[in-house]
Formats: C-alpha cells, structure tokens, sequence
C-alpha cells in the first residue's frame, strides 16, 4: 500500500501533460513503513533521457539521475520508494519493458494521458519474483 497527497498526484498529473506526447519520468521519495506500506513525502522530476525517437514508448532514468536523486533523498533523509511515469496515449497499465525494468518491493505509479489530458492513475508493485504487476492500493490523503 502506498500513501500519497492529492498534492503529489497533481504533480505527477502536471509532469504527464507537460512532456505529452512523451513520456516523462520521476522518483518517489519517502518511507517504507511496517507491512510494507509506503508513505510517498516528495515526488522528484526526471527527464526522459531517451532519444527523441524513443521517447515516445519507453521511460529510462539514466544512472547519474538516480544517483543525484538518490543523494537529495538521503540529504532529507527520504528514501526512493518508487518510480512514476507516463503512458501517452495508452492505459496506465504497465507494460512489458515496466516489468523488464523495474524491481520488487518498489512502487510504479503509472500515469495514463491522452491527447495532453491526463486520466487513469495507478500504482503497481511487482510479485516477488518478477513475474507480473500487481495493482497497489493507494491511499490519498488530503493534506
Ligand atoms: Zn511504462
């Protein structure tokens, strides 16, 4: 289970339009709990570092993005608990490249746009031995 604010979903929203008809990508900052709930704090904009070609169909966050990213969350003393990205007009499902390239106990919130207007919302989190996605339940709360 994963918290959010309506503040963050916004921002993810926002992030989606603004790159359509791109994808765009970003980490989840914040704090794994007991029971494996996470609670997200901060989210953290990514460019897409694709060719622009590619851009369209597939997300990757180069290795030095994640390092920055990662070092920002230790300076708050967050941790990255998870991705989010957008799907240009296609569901907010993931896709087989997502399960390729993500990992267990993480968080994939996948953002559906369609034609600059972001709809569908979703969290993911994958079985434990990479088999498949499982829809996450996400709480929003309203601070
Ligand atoms: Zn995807």
């Amino acid at each position: 289970m994963i918290a959010t604010t309506r503040q963050q979903l916004a921002e993810i929203r926002r992030h989606g339009e603004r790159d359509y008809p791109f994808e765009c990508c970003g980490l989840l900052l914040g704090n794994f709990e007991e029971e494996g709930r996470k609670v997200v704090v901060e989210t953290y904009p990514i460019s897409n570092a694709r060719e622009e070609e590619a851009k369209r169909n597939r997300f990757l966050i180069q290795p030095e993005e994640l390092l920055r990213g990662e070092k920002y969350a230790r300076e708050k003393k967050l941790d990255v608990i998870g991705f989010y990205h957008s799907h240009p007009d296609s569901p907010a499902v993931p896709s087989q490249y997502d399960l390729e390239h993500a990992w267990p106990t993480y968080s994939s919130i996948i953002v559906a746009v369609n034609d600059e207007r972001s709809e569908d919302l979703w969290s993911w989190e994958m079985e434990a031995d990479r088999s498949r996605f499982n829809k996450e339940e996400f709480v929003v709360e309203t601070s």
